[in-house]
């Protein structure tokens, strides 16, 4: 113990065999039905995600990437539009608006919080502008009454990406509807995540709902008739075999992220660190726990040397990103996204993490923020 003991950041190994038993039997059940596309595993999962997420529908994809694309194609955004989306993210929120053929418009997140900051995005509406996609980062949800007005005042649509945020609350309402259509990953590192890629979408939204159906299953309603240039990207029976299991059980293990944050907060509030914001509004999901300061590479290091592992989310902004060099997207002022990228650091967090592993972090963290400040 104590010295050698490392400090997984998220043990998805643990997580597996807390369920083993009843994730063995969902596998089981599913691949034994002789049916593995479509079918009774998806249409289950999807009615109990959406009633989950107090939304009225819920269409099973890929994974969350394409979650994010076909809620801009349902929507029409396409060549030449604006999508505005945070510029401190994941680089998938990006990609999908480029996916489309628009054009992503960094907003810069609300000082002291790392979500898009409505009041800001207002000056960066033009004619060309489609949509607002906000980001509920690290498990922390944005706030989708001041989006939703936002996008009302200018008729703007809302796509959320909700990677981030299974169970998460505005108000007292589940991130699910309040946008046009909320995206989803359950990449086996997320709140609710598969043993594999998966992903889904939710809408209160009928047109919605069917278009992007049609649209992942290659434009196609009935099979062999192709009424649009559709994609292949749909949920598997067994990941969602799987999913139907493990949304049993995410709002314990939600709330044993949320005790984690807790502990960390009240043992490291002393120090001379950032720590995360929750608005009074928000219930947050914890799917990430990140502090923020000037001597991050330090304070990684020593957690490193440790034995405790340590992740940064992100550590280049979608702005530097090589992959957005040929549009010049570097040369855009965007000082908290660059900030960020060089300050945030995400602590170990997650279902199965040891209260000995939680005071072996804070108590690292709490000698090498003193030393290095004093
Ligand atoms: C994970 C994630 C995605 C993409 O999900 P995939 O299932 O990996 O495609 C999109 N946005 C955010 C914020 C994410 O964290």
């Amino acid at each position: 113990m104590g010295e050698s003991m490392t400090v997984p950041f998220l043990d998805l190994k643990a997580s597996y065999n807390e369920l083993a038993a009843e994730l063995d039997t969902a596998v089981l059940r599913a691949s034994r039905s002789g049916w593995y596309i479509g079918g009774a595993e998806v249409e289950t999962f999807e009615a109990e995600f959406a009633a989950y997420t107090q939304a009225k529908y819920c269409v099973g994809v890929g994974n969350g990437l394409d979650a994010l694309i076909l809620a801009l194609r349902a929507l029409d955004i396409g060549a030449g539009d604006e999508v505005l989306v945070p510029s401190h993210t994941f680089i998938a929120t990006w990609l999908a608006v480029s996916a489309v053929g628009a054009i992503p418009v960094p907003v810069e997140p609300i000082s002291g919080s790392y979500n898009l900051d409505a009041a800001s995005a207002e000056a960066y509406i033009t004619s060309r502008t489609k949509a607002i996609l906000p980001v509920h980062l690290y498990g922390i949800p944005a706030d989708m009454d001041a989006i939703c007005q936002l996008a009302k005042k200018h008729r703007l649509a809302v796509v959320e990406d909700a990677a981030q945020a299974h169970g998460a609350k505005v108000r007292g309402k589940r991130i699910g509807s309040h946008g046009d259509v909320v995206a989803w990953s359950f990449y086996p590192g997320k709140n609710l995540g598969a043993l594999g890629d998966a992903g889904a979408i939710t809408t209160n939204d009928t047109t919605i709902a069917q278009r992007i159906r049609k649209l992942g299953n290659y434009g196609s309603s009935v099979k062999y008739f192709n009424e649009e240039r559709g994609i292949n990207s749909r949920l598997d029976p067994i990941q969602a075999a799987i999913l139907a299991v493990k949304l049993k059980h995410l709002d314990a293990w939600n709330t044993r992220r949320e005790n984690i944050a807790q502990h960390y907060t009240r043992a490291l509030a002393h120090l001379p660190i950032t720590l995360p914001q929750v608005p009074a509004w928000a219930e947050a999901v914890w799917h990430l726990y990140v502090i923020a300061t000037p001597q991050r590479d330090l304070l990684h290091a020593s957690l490193t040397k440790a034995d405790i592992q340590t992740l940064i989310h992100y550590p280049v902004p979608p702005h530097l990103q090589r992959a957005y060099m040929d549009v010049g997207a570097s040369k855009l002022s965007l000082p908290l996204a660059e900030r960020y990228a060089n300050e945030v650091l995400s602590l170990p967090i997650g279902p199965q993490l040891d209260a000995e592993h939680v005071e072996k972090v804070i108590s690292v963290v709490a000698d090498t923020s003193t030393s290095t400040n004093s």
